[in-house]
């Protein structure tokens, strides 16, 4: 007996140690990080909702649900791992004690059922994962696995591990039956069965296997918790406060301003030389920043989503989060050093380490390619996957901003698109007075806001710069025009006095031009009395909505697809006219995950008749992105499949005679897409993209423009 409890609180005591020295170093490398004083307070002033978000993400497991299987496996081993915490209380009792029970639950026979429930829960969520890493072997799929690229070693490790702790668990409660040591009279039924199989050997030997497996049990549990401290495994201690210091309701929409020292940029008084302009090294990351990198499970959820990743582009958000991750473990003896002369001591390694650019390429041993950085697309689709609110578009986002105005480093082609927003007010450099063209193309009047919008309209209608001005978002605008008039919604437009929101400069990392186009737009808005306010574009509608109050613009923003579903429902547009044709519709990136926007689409195609609507595989959360978001738009892609082929391409796969959707980038997209598409045969002729408001358009106009009295023009 005093052997067992020697040699338990001997590895207890060494455990403890090694364990508590790398938390410390974790914690410390954690504090080197910039502050984050508005994630502090954000958990300060929501006390509420975060313990909700506790209680559905981290104990409910609600992300983890969304992919069942693996899903249920996790789930059953996190409980169990709590349910099981129990039996590490029973072991360290029974070093020193062998007929220990926890105090007044301690001999409850349903305790003991749960205890071995649970094991056998653990066990069974293990076996799963085995599989799981079996099917979905990198070596044999390579990019197509969701494990390429993750330590998928110390992955079996940690099954391994877990494996031990269930087995030289229930093998000493089995013996403990036989020597009579056991606490539960009956209900623990798979150790009942051990101590079946044990019971031939004798009570001697039982009590041999007790001690001995008592012990394993704790050397295989501290053992296990060492090595979570230097592994992925991690995410055990910090998911939790990584998810409670996450943004909410998650790192989509809105972009963070830029800060420096915890405190948000002003670029009148700015200074590069002593301001922090977005991430340049790996110590101007946050604390939370850092805290993302630490948490990742090295999953591959977020890969396996990411559209750059799907058609052979070097991104992989997994790849991203672990790179910085090395990086950042690698330089902490630097970062962590007290002083110069200690900095100076330091392996020749880690001072190389720590010279490494962030970003650079191969010849420089950056640490992110610029290929990596620049193939994001801003889908989202990687933060909508993480189980542990990982916010990876923040990190990227942030080195494009060091890299965009810092570092002058960004593709060259994006250039021009920079300087007409910066001269003209949109991308393509074209005159403001461009912006009413399409308003005469219509047979009624559209007011164009002249100082104050009046009382009696009711929507500001935010037209957009492909809206206004790209031939085929032109058609969109035209039919929303249309359908507003019809169903007798009173709006107007600012015509020349409307600018780029600056989506596409923030999303490349031009906070500067961002800034300069939001503040007058929000100026403008401010001083025209705009109140509602309904955008075409999603990117328009993302940046007002959720980016315009960062600068004193709060509006009542909707999407055209949100006003005409609604109007429809209410009976104010009336789709009557069949169109017999099957119909897939692509959620854009913007509305749908960044915004939630999924259902009003989906309902004015319902309420149109004649449409068959068919689902891609890849649809609402899920859905694909055409390739245009995070500026993409305005850069050349270079590098393996082109996004916008692969997302036509499985369109192509339901057979559709049209593909509808809700946005003016998308339209361009997947209409270049399908226009080599056709030219290589591979998609009929009469194949075409619209908007769902086109779609509308040619079910009500003729009907209700009749009953109303105005023409029967299709202006799509
Ligand atoms: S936002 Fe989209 S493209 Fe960018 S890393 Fe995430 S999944 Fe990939
Ligand atoms: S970033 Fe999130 S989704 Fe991606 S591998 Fe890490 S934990 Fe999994």
């Amino acid at each position: 007996m005093a052997l067992r409890i020697v040699i338990g609180l001997v590895l207890t005591a060494a455990a403890a140690v090694i364990a508590l020295r790398r938390l410390w170093w974790l914690y410390r490398l954690g504090r080197s990080g910039q502050p984050a004083p508005e994630r502090i307070e954000a958990v300060r002033t929501h006390a509420g909702r975060d313990a909700e978000v506790q209680a559905t993400e981290v104990f409910g497991q609600r992300k983890l649900l969304k992919w069942t299987v693996p899903g249920i496996a996790h789930a059953l081993t996190f409980w169990g791992f709590i349910v099981l915490f129990l039996t590490i209380i029973e072991a360290y009792g029974d070093l020193f004690s062998k007929h220990f029970a926890i105090p007044l639950i301690g001999t409850w026979a349903w305790v003991g059922f749960l205890e071995d429930l649970f094991a056998v829960a653990v066990l069974a969520g293990i076996i799963t994962f085995a599989i799981i890493r079996l099917r979905n072997n990198p070596e044999r799929e390579g990019r197509a696995s969701r494990f390429s690229g993750s330590h998928t070693g110390a992955a079996w490790i940690v099954l391994a591990g877990i494996f031990l702790v269930v087995a030289t668990l229930i093998i000493y409660r089995g013996a403990q039956i036989n020597t009579g040591d056991f606490p539960y009279p009956h209900g623990a039924f798979a150790s009942q069965i051990i101590g079946h199989w044990l019971h031939p050997l004798g009570r001697s030997a039982n009590s041999g296997i007790e001690t001995a497996f008592i012990l394993a049990q704790i050397a295989v549990i501290l053992g296990f918790g060492i090595f979570v401290t230097y592994s992925k495994h991690l995410h055990i201690v910090i998911a939790p406060l990584n998810v409670l210091f996450s943004r909410r309701p998650d790192g989509l929409g809105a972009l963070q301003p830029m800060r420096s020292g915890g405190k948000v940029l002003d670029f009148e008084e700015a200074d590069p030389d002593t301001d922090i302009f977005g991430l340049g090294k790996i110590e101007d990351l946050t604390w939370k920043g850092l805290l993302d990198l630490g948490t990742c499970t090295e999953c591959g959820r977020c890969q396996s989503q990411c559209p750059a990743w799907a058609t052979g582009k070097p991104l992989s958000p997994k790849m991203l989060i672990l790179d910085l991750r090395d990086h950042a473990f690698a330089k902490a003896p630097y970062l962590l050093a007290g002083s110069d002369e200690a900095r100076e001591a330091l392996p020749d390694s880690v001072k190389a380490e720590a010279e490494r650019p962030l970003v650079g390429s191969g010849d420089v041993n950056g640490v992110i390619d610029p290929d990596v950085l620049w193939s994001c697309t801003n889908c989202g689709a990687c933060v909508e996957e993480c189980p542990v609110d990982i916010e990876h578009i923040d990190h990227i986002t942030g080195m494009r901003r060091h890299q965009v105005l810092i570092e002058s480093a960004f593709p060259a082609e994006a250039s021009s698109m920079l300087k007409n927003l910066e001269n003209k007010g949109n991308p393509w450099g074209m005159g403001e007075d461009k912006r009413l063209e399409w308003i005469s193309e219509l047979d009624f009047e559209v007011p164009v806001v002249d100082g104050k919008i009046g009382d009696e309209v009711e929507y500001l209608f935010w037209v957009g710069c492909a809206g206004a001005l790209e031939d085929r978002a032109k058609k969109t605008t035209k039919a929303i025009a249309q359908l507003l008039h019809t169903a007798g919604v009173s709006f107007a437009v600012l015509g020349p006095a409307e600018t780029c929101t600056g989506d596409p400069a923030r999303r490349m990392g031009n906070e500067f031009v961002f800034s300069m186009l939001a503040q007058q737009n929000v100026e403008t808005l401010n001083e025209a009395g705009a109140r509602k306010i309904v955008a075409s574009c999603p990117h328009c509608f993302n940046t007002i909505a959720n980016e315009y109050p960062q600068l004193g613009g709060n509006y009542e923003v909707i999407h055209h697809t949100q006003l005409l579903a609604r109007l429809v429902e209410e009976g104010q547009l009336k789709p009557v006219n069949p169109v017999e044709e099957k119909i897939t519709y692509h959620d854009p990136c913007f509305l749908g995950r960044h915004n939630r926007v999924f259902t009003p689409p989906r309902e004015i195609m319902e309420q149109v008749p004649g449409v068959q609507a068919q689902e891609m595989h890849r649809c609402k959360e899920r859905g694909f992105c055409c390739g245009a978001g995070g500026a993409r738009m305005w850069m050349e892609e270079r590098i393996g499949k082109r996004i916008n082929t692969e997302r036509i391409d499985e369109a192509l796969g339901t057979d559709p005679d049209t593909i509808s959707t809700g946005c003016p980038y998308c339209m361009v997209m997947l209409g270049d897409a399908i226009a080599a598409k056709k030219s290589s045969g591979e998609a009929k002729e009469t194949l075409e993209v619209i908007d769902v408001a086109q779609l509308l358009v040619r079910s009500v106009a003729t009907d209700q423009q009749a009953e109303t009295g105005q023409s029967a023009s299709d202006p799509a």
